[in-house]
């Protein structure tokens, strides 16, 4: 067995399997003939890699069915078009290799596409996927983009991007191992929504080569390499206890002594709250508004917003606590119709509340919303501002929202001003709701988009951890509920330590609720408080992790 790689463990649970991976841009190969080619070895060649791969398109599409495999055949068929297939000829009759023929006949079915009219331009993506599937074939190298080996496998890649996961079979996935990326990473949520183990920040990850066994272990963050057998019937039978465990972990959620805390969902639109239902969520703790408008020049109205928020409430039981956040405009989600012109530095910009005070119409439109839906619903609806820096700020939010049948008035603890006055700040409002997320970013001074600064979006650093502990004291001290809604709340280890720090209730991807549901079921108050002091006294993230994963029961036991 090989020495095992290491990286941030960012997605609970333990799979085995094959590795493939993904392809990145594959080389152009080599122009001019090669001496000693056999040009009809070479014809053959280029052929069969063609067929193999309009034969991989249509397979593909038969399993998938409806529009994708429309998608997929209509691909296959300009693989097989028979002027492509005349100019492979003609380019290896003139000494060229498989390879480079296929590169340059592509390339002038290119060109005639780009050249006539809008739709064809559009098919030109598509001709370049096609090019360098085949010509990956012919190299011997991964072919570009996710793999789909035909069996269930670990997706290895140097980091993945939203484009990517989108045409990602989710089914067949075991688990993932990136080079690059954080907690917060792309990586890191699509894996915690698929419910499936990630290690990111795992350099040497992409040296393995495509079919190597590996079992991954999304907790402590180690990939290991040609396991024996003996290790390999140990992590499936993690696998199975995983499985079996989740099953059973419903109702709401509460420590081992009885101590309740809210299991809530993190969404940005009624299309996800389903999903959040069928995954045992009670409630939503972060309604992440400005998804629905990112791509709006002008306001929403108060009636195409009214609709939306109703039927997120709707989809929820009677009683279900609905958290919605307002507008949470700039940095990584400018809002056009916001105009927040150009900013030398946008993460310290005009953001979240901040942006929104500037057009204060915006925000009574979208609170007069959210109070019509909610006095139409059963639902018992919340709402809270994102970016407050200060006790003023949270006052006035709090003055706005009362104008609206709205249960309860609360804002976000996301920047470390707030963190430190959260007595002040609760004072003010209902309840707040810690984003460790951009308290992270704003602790650190470490932009959360920038990805070789990922480790300092660590959650489980015990700086950020004392900023918790001080907003879990405050919400003690006034009685008022204090929740996580960052990703941090998602990790099931990570979530005893935050109510050992005072917090109430954590609102997370659905994919992870079940997780953390089960290890806070045999955990009590005080075993969480220990936990919490575990964290806070270790010298960095690594060893907070490290510490709290060793004093945990039942961790191995979920599988997780
Ligand atoms: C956060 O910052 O932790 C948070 C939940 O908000 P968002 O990720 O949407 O900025
Ligand atoms: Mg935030």
């Amino acid at each position: 067995m090989a020495t095992p790689l290491r990286g941030v463990g960012v997605s609970p649970g333990v799979a085995v399997g094959p590795v493939a991976l993904m392809g990145g841009e594959v080389p152009e190969p080599p122009a001019g003939g090669a001496a000693g080619l056999d040009a009809a070895a070479e014809l053959h060649a280029a052929k069969a890699a063609l067929e193999a791969v309009a034969g991989e398109l249509e397979t593909r599409g038969r399993a998938a069915g409806g529009d994708v495999q429309d998608v997929l055949e209509a691909q296959a068929m300009m693989v097989r078009d028979p002027s492509l297939d005349d100019q492979v000829e003609t380019l290896t009759g003139q000494g060229r290799s498989a390879a480079r023929a296929v590169w340059e006949a592509f390339t002038v079915y290119r060109d005639v596409l780009a050249g006539a009219g809008e739709y064809m331009a559009a098919r030109v993506a598509d001709l370049d996927d096609l090019r360098g599937r085949t010509v990956a074939r012919l190299l011997g190298v991964p072919v570009p983009g996710v793999p789909h080996p035909g069996h269930p496998y670990v997706l290895v890649a140097r980091d993945l991007a939203p484009a990517d996961t989108a045409v990602l079979d989710a089914t067949s996935v075991l688990g993932f191992v990136t080079e690059e990326g954080g907690p917060t990473s792309h990586t890191a949520i699509l894996a915690k929504s698929l419910a499936v183990p990630a290690v990111v920040g795992c350099a040497g990850a992409t040296g393995l080569a495509d079919g190597t066994r590996v079992i991954v272990d999304g907790g402590t963050g180690e990939v290991r390499v040609d396991p024996s057998e003996a290790e390999v019937r140990a992590a499936q039978a993690r696998v199975a206890a995983r499985l079996a465990a989740r099953g059973q972990a419903t109702g709401p959620g509460a420590t081992a002594d009885g101590q309740p805390v809210s299991l809530l969902a993190n969404i940005g639109g009624p299309a996800d709250a389903p999903g959040a239902v069928g995954a045992g969520a009670e409630g939503v703790g972060l309604f992440r508004t400005e998804f629905l408008f990112l791509d709006r020049t002008d306001p929403p109205t108060i009636d195409e917003q009214r609709e939306a928020y109703q039927a997120v409430f709707d989809a929820f039981p009677a009683g279900a606590k609905v958290v919605v956040r307002t507008l949470d405009a700039g940095a990584d989600k400018p809002l056009a119709f916001l105009d927040l012109g150009g900013e030398p530095n946008p993460a310290l910009g005009q953001r979240g509340l901040r942006a929104v005070r500037r057009v204060p119409e915006v925000l009574a439109d979208q609170l007069e919303a959210v109070g019509t839906a909610a006095a139409a619903s059963g639902a018992d609806v919340w709402v809270m501002a994102p970016m407050v820096a200060s006790a003023d700020e949270a006052a006035w939010f709090r003055a706005q929202a009362r104008r609206q049948p709205i249960g309860k008035a609360g804002v976000m603890i996301e920047i470390p001003a707030a963190a430190l006055r959260a007595g002040a700040v609760l004072a003010e409002v209902d309840f707040v709701s810690i984003g460790t997320n951009d308290l992270a970013q704003y602790t650190f001074a470490a932009d959360r988009l920038v990805s070789e600064l990922a480790s300092f979006q660590d959650p489980w650093q015990p700086a950020l951890l004392e900023l918790v502990a001080r907003v879990g004291e405050a919400g003690r001290d006034s009685g008022k509920p204090v929740g996580v809604c960052g990703e941090a709340a998602g990790d099931p280890l990570l979530a005893l330590v935050l109510v050992g720090l005072g917090v109430t209730s954590l609102s997370m991807a659905p994919g992870s609720l079940a997780d953390v549901r089960l290890l806070l079921g045999r955990h009590t108050m005080a075993d969480c408080r220990r936990l919490a002091r575990l964290a806070l006294e270790a010298s960095e993230a690594g060893a907070a992790r490290r510490r709290v994963r060793e004093a945990a029961s039942g961790v191995d036991e979920l599988g997780l």
